[in-house]
């Protein structure tokens, strides 16, 4: 090696380094949870996102808002990765996940400016987390499976602020009954609680099936509309006679011919639906058309046929019934057919639809959500999920906390007499974590309305003098119990949300250096991102981070616009 310069980077590739690629993370960390603040809480207002094909969403729902937003910075980035941890993990939180997250990153920026090293602070920053854990360990109450109550205003809290509210408590009954009956001694899971979405009625209609319920009819009227003991076939075929790749045309020169060629097609229908008599099915799910004919020769053997049935559906009849979803109807034999007690075709609040019920392995149950349109209904199913979720969560774990910002009041209350035991510059990290933290309580007021300043200071003096379990009244703005006011939240919420958020706090302080090539689009680092293949950089050759930054100015206009 000689003294030449070495080249390494392509032209293209633009390079931000030390305090400006530092500072230039946590703006873009900080926006994110900006745009994601003003709907934590019951009193959080919702967002409109309007997709580049004009679809509308309307949610309060963290993650769902964070992932229609289509952020392009890789900083920002890894806070939306935080939402989506929560919500993959434990249903619930994303906001606060990702409200915390900013925080630690707001807090981090003061320090660094003081000249606190990177790594002092993201030092103090995990010796405060895994502190924090074992306090809201401390906190947390234990639940019993058959505390239905506790579990209900675990499942109601979950759903406050999400357009569920007024049929919060019906609802909560819900999930709590759908959850508990599909529980067994590996938990709840969800996969065998089925979502139906109706948009007729009100919601205040929604109800529980037991069972599998889909939204179809069988496909003839002299199937039968009750067999029990089914043994039940699901076809990703049709029972219809395939096109051929090639236009064929045959050539018909006498009546008898024609006679002869319908004959056979005839015959290749039937040969289809006795392989699905000789396997010995009673019930045929198809994914696929069934043929006029075919039909017949099912409704002549007393087999009850769905046409077209929706993959999802087609997948929890499978799972209910062990049914195996059969590609080729030629191949279909006994072993492929999974059995139910009954399945039958009758009224379900309305309209007719088939239930598939008393199945052999798991207890499979549907949650029939009405609502008046379909943003409604998406809303509450989106809401419902949250609920499902932190309810399977809590009766994994059998532990809740009381929320309304209690728990982050007292965490923030014991995290600054922890930080007095620990030395150095960590200390002060320590101390910025606790108020951090705050910010739960502190959006929570500001977004009910309340003077920020009196609520915090109500809190910090109610906790002072013991009461772990003092958290805000959005409404009325008083601090009250929690728990007695039946605020409650699975304990795994909180720790997820206080891992994940310092994960990607010390993921971002870490970075000093940001290279990104040239020709990706927006400052696209991480190539996981499908369809930023072959698009065109998005800001010419200064494309890399300055176009990703380019990116979130927009978002701040979006933000600025709801
Ligand atoms: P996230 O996505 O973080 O779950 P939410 O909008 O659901 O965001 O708000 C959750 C916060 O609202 C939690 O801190 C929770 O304790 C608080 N919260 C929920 N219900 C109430 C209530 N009735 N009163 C006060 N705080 C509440
Ligand atoms: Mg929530």
């Amino acid at each position: 090696m000689g003294n030449q310069p070495m080249v390494v980077l392509s032209e293209d590739s633009q390079r931000t380094s030390g305090d400006d690629a530092q500072s230039m993370n946590i703006t873009a960390g900080k926006a994110v949870a900006e745009a994601a603040r003003t709907t934590l809480g019951p009193k959080g207002m919702d967002k409109m996102l309007v997709g580049s094909t004009g679809n509308v969403v309307v949610t309060n729902d963290g993650v769902t808002i964070l992932k229609e937003m289509e952020i392009d910075h890789p900083a920002a980035n890894m806070i939306v990765e935080v939402a989506e941890t929560q919500e993959a993990e434990v249903s619930d939180g994303t906001t606060s996940a990702v409200v915390i997250g900013g925080e630690l990153l707001k807090q981090a920026e003061d320090l660094l400016e003081q000249d606190v090293h990177p790594t002092s602070l993201e030092q103090g920053y995990r010796q405060a987390a895994e502190e924090a854990k074992r306090i809201v360990e401390d906190m947390s109450i234990d639940v019993d499976a058959d505390d239905t109550e506790l579990l209900q205003q675990i499942a109601a809290t979950a759903m406050t602020g999400k357009g569920a509210e007024n049929a919060k408590e019906l609802l909560a009954d819900l999930v709590v009954t759908a959850a508990s009956s599909v529980a067994d001694d590996d938990g709840v899971d969800t996969d065998n609680i089925k979502v139906e979405k109706i948009t007729e009625g009100t919601v205040e209609d929604s109800e529980l099936i037991e069972g599998v319920v889909v939204d179809k009819e069988r496909v003839n009227e002299d199937m039968p509309s009750l067999v029990e003991d089914a043994d039940v076939a699901v076809l990703d075929d049709a029972l219809e006679i395939k096109e051929t790749e090639i236009d064929t045309e045959v050539n018909v020169t006498d009546p008898d011919q024609l006679q002869q060629f319908l004959n056979q097609e005839e015959e290749q229908l039937r040969e289809m639906v006795d392989e699905i008599i000789d396997a010995g099915a009673d019930v045929v799910f198809a994914q696929d058309g069934i043929d006029d004919i075919a039909q017949q020769y099912l409704a002549d053997a007393g087999i009850l046929a769905v046409r077209r049935a929706k993959s999802s559906d087609a997948e929890q009849i499978t799972r209910a019934t062990g049914a195996r979803t059969v590609g080729d109807v030629t191949d279909i034999g006994s072993d492929d057919l999974g059995f139910a007690g009954s399945v039958s075709q009758q009224d379900v609040s309305g309209s007719q639809q088939i239930v598939v019920e008393d199945v052999e392995d798991a207890t499979s149950v549907t949650l029939l959500l009405r609502g008046g349109t379909e943003h409604v209904v998406d809303e509450i199913e989106r809401a419902i999920e949250d609920s499902l979720g932190v309810v399977r969560v809590t009766l994994d774990d059998g532990k809740a906390l009381p929320g309304g910002g209690a728990p982050e009041t007292q965490l923030a209350l014991e995290l600054r007499q922890f930080a007095d035991s620990v030395g150095g510059r960590e200390q002060l990290a320590v101390e910025a974590f606790a108020d951090a933290l705050e910010v739960i309580p502190r959006t929570l007021a500001e977004n009910g309305g309340l003077d920020t300043i009196d609520s915090l200071v109500e809190l910090r003096g109610q906790h002072d003098a013991g009461n772990t379990t003092a958290g805000l009244n959005v409404y009325t703005g008083d601090v009250i119990n929690m728990e007695e006011a039946g605020v409650v939240e699975p304990l795994r919420v909180k720790t997820q949300a206080i891992e994940s958020a310092t994960e990607a706090a010390a993921m971002l302080l870490r970075i000093d250096d940001v290279i990104a090539a040239g020709d990706l689009k927006g400052g696209q680092v991480d190539a996981d991102d499908d369809d930023d293949a072959g698009g065109p950089p998005a800001g010419g050759p200064g494309g890399g981070m300055g176009g990703g930054m380019g990116g979130m100015g927009g978002m701040g206009g979006m933000g600025g616009a709801m």
